[in-house]
């Protein structure tokens, strides 16, 4: 079911020499291994555009499909980042925009960047900072937008919040939720923001809207986005040649369009472009389209740029991207939960707190081979979460993080062994039991 291929490495020098700081040959994909194309492929004639591969970045190589965690403020919260390598994290992702605000790009910058401020010594992403500024004062999963008038004010601002950004043609401006001192974000100051934090991934601004958003809203926010992006990739070309001292930040650009097909193929193309190193699947998509709207961007996109999955959420819609084409995959829903006692397993999630582990001495997971898991117990963790120990935190943590860490290294091998439709099957019947799924896990 699966074919072993070696593409070439992409090769757009940037002005430095090669293997110099600033050489953009320190960046690419090679595809290792393809999934076979099925009669119920959602891509172009039946294609499936799951595959495993190697990024390649100055900070090092990840291997896809990979699991990328998220460390908001340059930290995983209660881990470590020798912990983080220990379970085995590849690569973190951290916001722009919470970095930006706090302690400001330029620390980052004289720290020699993202990595070394962190003491990771891996590859690192930095998200636009789009998300985090358009969702300023308003509920979970939603975003601000023009139109926004024409709702009520309770479908977009959450309760008790305030409204603290506002969308034009140019970009968002906003009010800092630290100190209310107000400030702008636009591609160009994204890029400069990002420039300075020195990821070796990189994402272009865009807009993100909501599937509440109009179809008309929709198809002019799609433009807009091109519109940036392309102003991204002039202002990411003029600071690499500006900064030629520093290792190459790849960029990728991001395909919005919500749950229109039209409009993702159409972004799709538009990004596929412009001089892009890879490209981000962005935006509210509904679950049920999830792996068409992968394979909607992979039939535009050429093999060699990677494709990463913003913010996804759920063990199914993971073997649906990666079936269908994406390559890396961020989420903070594993820290997240864990911090609330949500314990993610292979036989589902549960809940540490539940009365009948106070006693239970066992394992968070058994057979985990996690740290935590080969030291401590249900009990114990319990114990710590309840009483809002830091260690709790900590112990739950590092077996989410590792949950989903193996699980995409798990899938990666499925892939390379030619065992992905039998692994996906097996392991989606035993985390959601057979037959019904459970939203939100
Ligand atoms: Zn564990």
């Amino acid at each position: 079911m699966s074919e072993r291929t070696a593409t070439g490495l992409l090769d757009h020098p940037r002005g430095a020499e090669p293997g110099k700081p600033g050489d953009r040959s320190a960046f690419s994909f090679e595809t290792v291994t393809r999934l076979s194309s099925t009669a119920d492929g959602l891509g172009r004639d039946g294609a499936r555009y799951g595959r495993t591969g190697i990024i390649h970045t100055p900070h090092g190589d990840i291997k896809t499909p990979a699991f990328v965690p998220v460390g908001t403020q340059a930290a995983m919260k209660a881990v470590l980042p020798e912990q983080m390598k220990d379970l085995g994290a590849q690569c973190l992702l951290a916001n722009a925009f919470h970095l930006f605000e706090r302690p400001g790009e330029d620390v980052l910058d004289a720290a020699g960047g993202l990595a070394r401020f962190m003491n990771w010594g891996g590859p690192t992403f930095t998200d636009s900072g789009g998300f985090q500024v358009m969702s300023l004062g308003v509920g979970f999963k939603k975003t601000l937008a023009m139109d926004v008038t024409g709702m009520k004010s309770d479908d977009i601002i959450a309760k008790g919040k305030e409204r603290l950004a506002w969308v034009d043609e140019d970009g968002v401006t906003f009010k800092s939720p630290l100190n209310g001192s107000s400030h702008r974000f636009s591609a160009e100051i994204s890029m400069g923001i990002q420039h300075k934090l020195g990821a070796d991934i990189m994402f272009a601004f865009d807009e993100l809207t909501t599937l509440m958003n109009t179809r008309s809203y929709q198809e002019n926010s799609v433009e807009r986005t091109f519109r940036w992006a392309k102003r991204c990739v002039a202002e990411h070309e003029r600071l690499t040649a500006e900064r030629l001292g520093k290792p190459y930040q790849a960029l990728y650009g991001v395909v919005q369009g919500a749950n229109y097909e039209d409009l993702r193929r159409h972004a799709a193309e538009q990004i596929a472009s412009l001089d892009f190193d890879g490209v981000g699947i962005g935006g509210a998509i509904e679950k049920r389209i999830i792996g068409n709207t992968c394979a909607w961007i992979c039939d535009a996109m050429p093999e060699n740029r990677p494709r990463h999955v913003l913010g996804i959420a759920s063990v199914d819609d993971i073997f649906a991207c990666v079936e269908n084409g994406g390559d890396t995959f961020d989420c903070v829903a594993p820290a997240r939960c864990a911090r609330n006692g949500a314990i993610y397993t292979r036989s589902g999630r549960y809940n540490i707190k539940r009365a009948e582990n106070k006693f239970n001495f066992e394992p968070l997971e058994e057979g985990c081979d996690c740290y935590t898991c080969r030291n401590y117990s249900r009990a114990y963790v319990d114990h710590l979460l309840r009483a809002r120990e830091f260690n709790g935190f900590t112990l739950a943590t590092i077996h989410n993080e590792h949950f989903f860490v193996k699980l995409l290294d798990d899938i990666r091998a499925s892939i390379d062994g030619g065992y992905f439709d039998e692994f996906r099957d097996e392991t989606l019947a035993h985390f959601y039991g057979d037959g019904e799924r459970r939203p939100g896990l």
